[in-house]
């Protein structure tokens, strides 16, 4: 492995390989003198223009839009059920999206999302690169925002590095905190919005100003608004460098046909300064501007080649764009490439490039099978559930006549926004008698009436006569009848007894 003069392993490999010698003493207190880390430099990227920048605003004002203004959204669903297009409900167990409400034994379809999630993300990656990364993660939106905010404050990138440098004035404390205030206002709004999610968003932002919101809307609140301002004002690049594991997980992803921000080195190097008129004979595209680097948000120099911190945002596809037009020359010197294209040019062929290949196939047919089964899951969902209960202590009693009862609590899922009665039914014993406590006796058969959006749960006894010596065991079908619609739900259970 090569070892940089002076770098640490210099040293010490110096001192191993003399060992008869003089340890090289200054060497190694040099070495020693070094820090692992290095304390982070803050990075003031200038404002890119073009196609991509142009893209990352319009995602920026999308996501953001969709972010704020979701709770908003109202969506009728009758009286019984809330009106919030998008709510988290943990008081009623219920997620409601739209036209969709999720129970809490449907849990499976937020798996089937996470899923679809997980998987849309790997495809993407293959055939992109890091996208999400550069135009649509969270980290990426809400830093661009306080970069813009700082940049309409401070001034773009030469004015800032400036304003760092001079001494503390009146004018810089201003801009300082009017910056602070302006980042701390958005991050409160952040987490304002997030807390909208879980509650009546009207009626929960007018108990929040009267301080008679619920604890857990405050404290969530504080957490994000904590989490944004230091996230996205302080740690920003860091985050996605040693927080982030997805820029390790995705190298798995990408191979060389996937599209990434690359820096032609064949066409730019050699490298160096060209002045009007200057031929372009013998040397490289790239003049050496650094206007690449002046705009990336991770301070990073494409023209090194792939590295983990770059997050394809292509805002140095931008900058390098807008230096080539001024300079006559044609653009993409930085450009979205694969490594395949890039060899295959370099070498003097013609390039391709290759969509359909294994893994892309793959995560294909997995996202259209798991949608197609949350979709016909969707589609075929019961608006009805019956639930049976045997009792398990006693397992049964046998009363003063012989005869042998069985207890259960039957339980009824309405789904439905209107109220429903149901007819209950038992059948598999023949002469039992089925009696619900606290309904009429002489109702046959029982009628039972479900609120909206409800459960109910019923006390059953079925009784029977004693059957054969010995224990015994009888299989037994509960129905649950709609007497509007005639919508049906059925369980098996168990009738058990015995006689001495
Ligand atoms: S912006 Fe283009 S020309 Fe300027 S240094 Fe970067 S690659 Fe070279
Ligand atoms: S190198 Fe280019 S694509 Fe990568 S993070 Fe920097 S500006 Fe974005």
């Amino acid at each position: 492995m090569n070892s940089k003069p002076g770098s640490v392993m210099d040293a010490t490999s110096t001192a191993s390989n003399n060992m008869v010698e003089a340890v090289d003493v200054e060497a190694v207190n040099r070495a020693d003198d070094r820090h692992l880390f290095e304390s982070r430099k803050a990075i003031h990227p200038k404002l890119a223009h073009g196609f991509f920048r142009r893209i990352k605003w319009a995602a920026l004002v999308t996501m953001l839009g969709i972010y704020y203004i979701l709770p908003w959204v109202r969506w009728d669903r009758g009286p019984s059920a809330p009106n919030q297009a998008v709510l988290v409900d943990f008081p009623h167990q219920r997620f409601y999206f739209f036209f969709i409400e999720i129970w809490p034994q449907e849990v499976y379809y937020i798996t089937g999302l996470l899923i679809l999630a997980a998987v849309g993300l790997f495809l993407v990656t293959s055939l992109f690169g890091r996208v999400w990364c550069g135009f649509a993660c969270p980290q990426t939106i809400w830093t661009d925002l306080f970069i813009a905010v700082e940049r309409l404050v401070e001034g773009d990138r030469n004015k800032r590095l400036r304003l760092d440098q001079q001494p503390w004035t009146m004018g810089k404390v201003i801009k300082k905190v009017t910056k602070h205030s302006t980042w701390i206002l958005i991050a409160m709004a952040t987490g304002g919005a997030w807390i909208f999610y879980f509650h009546d968003a009207p009626t929960l932002i007018k108990q929040f100003f009267v301080l008679e919101a619920p604890l857990t809307a405050y404290i969530f609140m504080a957490l994000l608004t904590g989490t944004t301002y230091l996230l996205a004002g302080f740690a920003r690049e860091q985050v996605c460098t040693f927080m982030c594991p997805w820029p390790r997980i995705q190298a798995a992803m990408i191979d060389e046909d996937s599209l990434n921000v690359m820096y032609r080195d064949d066409r730019g190097e050699p490298r160096g300064p060209h002045k009007k008129n200057e031929s372009w004979e013998g040397r490289g595209h790239c003049i050496d501007c650094k206007q690449c680097v002046a705009v990336c948000p991770m301070g990073i120099d494409i023209r090194d080649g792939d590295q983990l911190e770059c997050i394809q945002c292509a805002l140095c596809i931008d900058a390098c764009n807008g230096v080539m037009t001024k300079i006559d020359l044609p653009k993409g010197l930085i450009a979205y490439d694969t490594g395949k294209n890039f060899a295959a040019r370099a070498a003097g062929q013609k390039q391709k490039y290759n969509l359909l290949r294994l893994r892309i196939a793959m995560y294909t047919a997995v996202l259209i099978l798991v949608s197609s089964i949350m979709v016909f899951g969707l589609l075929n969902r019961t608006i009805l559930e019956l639930n049976i209960q045997r009792d398990r202590n006693p397992l049964y009693v046998t009363l003063s006549d012989g005869q042998v009862r069985n207890g259960y609590t039957v339980k009824i899922l309405n789904k439905k926004s209107t109220e429903r009665v149901f007819s209950l039914t038992v059948k598999g014993v023949k002469a039992a008698r089925m009696r619900l406590i606290g309904f009429p006796e002489d109702q046959s058969p029982p009628l039972i009436t479900v609120k909206p959006d409800s459960l109910r749960a019923v006390r059953v006894f079925i009784t029977l006569p004693a059957l054969e010596p010995g224990a015994f065991s009888l299989p037994v079908t509960f129905t649950a009848t709609d007497i509007g619609d005639r919508t049906t739900a059925q369980t098996e259970n168990v009738f058990v007894g015995g006689k001495p």
